[in-house]
């Protein structure tokens, strides 16, 4: 018995170690032989190659290889589109014997390269998926196919009274897919948390092509271990999501936004108290964003500018929501709320606007949702998404400024602005830096430079936005290195030949 068992451990550990290496040689390219095997599989309008027989022009991968910011860039001669999970059981399947990296791309909408090739993997696209496979009207429970849009999704329930858990300013492009794998977060999760909680389940081609079925609709199961939530934000390194079933909450009966205009950004905490204490159980979003912010989102035609007088003095703004069951109370408490901010002996804020109708409520939420875009407009961003203290919010901001200044770089030539907007109710800080061009120089200034900073508040390197191809080397400024030993060992026991999103989240 005990040499039978020494024998065991020793097969075992003589397989992960062939694994480990199998994992460490690179991966195969895509060949013709491969791509008449995907025929097989798909029907030729699925498969976009640079190779014969397909053999479509490079120009016309350009989309699927370069990321949303136009940071990152991939050399994939191929895109495959599956439209069944059954194909992308066999895809996967063929590329893992094969040992081809596959890219799980949903929206493309990420903001940390995770989305695209680090060399010339497959591309596995999941925008021909995207049928709602059941809606239940009375739990609120939606199940639908990985590749579904986030706003078809909320155009779907909406006729049936109930709204994602989810909404963020790529809703247009991005995919549910894509958002259970990035864990986005987003401008609801004050109200409705995140998704490890709202996703019930989720239907997952493993890296060997197996399918892993635990699309349940069920609220509570606690039967062993639950997998699934170890795909809510993997990133696509673990399989790929075909399918999820999540709880949509009903829609609320009234919702209404005020922008409030604050002097300084010290009252924004202390704000906060207030908000939430007044309007409680009503409040749904505090969003924050710096003046600088405001006035790129203004400059580049999102949402519509307050006027002069609103916006005079003002040092950042704050955009609150509430979403209730009774438009006359809610309104009645968000008016309370102005009428004691404005009256107090020393006000923390200048002014208030409130939406009057649904064009403006659009029109105030532009504003903040559009600070993305119009940063991405006015130059090439370097994104950094962090949760650190709410109190430090601005100190960080500024602090990176006088660190660029410190360095030369701050100026036309070089970094023409540093931003801080984001979920303020989440602890979530956007900290843009906006350049001319992405140059070697500034990413030097920049890194490791804010992730010590965020280290220095134990805050986290990456709060919603994922680690994707960017922060792999960073990891360690929020994850010890046991943390990051088990998630080594866990993508080993998934993803053995390492063919799934490689070069993304771990660091090698
Ligand atoms: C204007 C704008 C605003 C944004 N606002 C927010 C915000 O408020 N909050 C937030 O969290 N993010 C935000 N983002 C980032 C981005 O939209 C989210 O990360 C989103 O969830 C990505 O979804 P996607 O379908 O575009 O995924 P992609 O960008 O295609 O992929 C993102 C990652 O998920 C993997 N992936 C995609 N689909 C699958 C799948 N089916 N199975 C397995 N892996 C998969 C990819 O391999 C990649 O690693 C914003 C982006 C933009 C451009």
């Amino acid at each position: 018995m005990l040499s039978l068992s020494r024998f065991a451990a020793r097969g075992l550990a003589l397989r992960s170690s062939r694994a480990l290496h199998a994992a460490s040689q690179p991966l195969n390219s895509v060949t013709e032989q491969d791509l008449a095997h995907f025929a097989k599989i798909l029907p030729p309008s699925s498969i976009l190659s640079t190779l014969p027989p397909s053999s479509v022009a490079s120009e016309e991968l350009h989309l699927y290889n370069s990321d949303w910011m136009g940071k990152y860039r991939g050399t994939s001669t191929t895109v495959l589109k599956p439209k069944t999970t059954e194909q992308v059981s066999e895809i996967v399947k063929w590329c893992n014997e094969r040992r081809i990296g596959i890219v799980p791309q949903g929206g493309n909408t990420g903001l940390v390269g995770g989305s695209v090739p680090v060399g010339d993997e497959v591309i596995l696209s999941l925008a021909n998926m995207s049928k709602v496979r059941s809606f239940d009207s009375v739990s609120g429970i939606l199940v639908a196919d990985a590749g579904c849009i986030l706003q078809s999704l909320t155009d779907y329930i909406a006729p049936h009274n109930h709204i994602m858990p989810i909404d963020l300013g790529a809703k247009g492009s991005c995919q549910i897919g894509g958002n259970v794998a990035t864990n986005a977060g987003g401008l609801r999760l004050l109200r409705y948390g995140s998704l490890h909680g709202t996703v019930l389940g989720l239907e997952v081609v493993l890296p060997d092509g197996t399918i892993l079925d635990q699309l349940t609709t069920l609220r509570k199961d606690n039967t062993g271990y639950d997998l699934k939530q170890l795909f809510i934000g993997a990133e696509g390194t673990l399989g790929i999501i075909t399918g999820v079933s999540i709880l949509t909450p009903p829609a609320p009966q009234a919702s209404n936004n005020v922008i409030l205009a604050l002097p300084s950004f010290k009252n924004v905490l202390p704000l906060y108290e207030i908000v939430k204490r007044q309007l409680s159980e009503i409040l749904s979003a505090f969003e924050y964003i710096d003046r600088t912010s405001y006035d790129l989102a203004v400059k580049h035609g999102q949402g519509r500018a307050l006027s002069e007088e609103d916006v005079e003095g003002a040092e950042c703004f704050v955009l609150v929501e509430t979403s209730g069951g009774k438009r006359e109370h809610d309104e009645e408490k968000l008016n309370n709320l102005l009428e004691f901010l404005l009256e107090a002996d020393e006000p923390l804020i200048n002014t208030g606007v409130l939406s009057q109708n649904p064009a403006q409520f659009s029109s105030l939420w532009a504003l903040r949702e559009g600070v993305t875009e119009a940063v991405s407009k006015e130059g090439k961003p370097y994104k950094y998404d962090i949760s650190v203290p709410l109190s430090s919010f601005q100190d960080v901001v500024d602090g990176t400024r006088e660190h660029l200044k410190s360095k030369g770089l701050y100026g036309d030539h070089a970094v023409k602005y540093v931003v801080g907007y984001g979920h303020v109710g989440d602890g979530n800080l956007h900290l843009n830096v906006v350049a001319n061009s992405y140059t070697p120089e500034i990413q030097a200034a920049l890194e490791p430079y804010v992730y010590e900073v965020v280290a220095s508040h134990r805050g986290s390197i990456s709060a919603e936005h994922g680690v994707g191809a960017m922060k792999t080397h960073a990891l360690k400024y929020s994850k010890s290195d046991v943390s990051i030993a088990w998630m080594k060992k866990i993508k080993q026991i998934f993803d053995p030949r390492g063919i799934m999103n490689p070069g993304k989240v771990l660091p090698e």
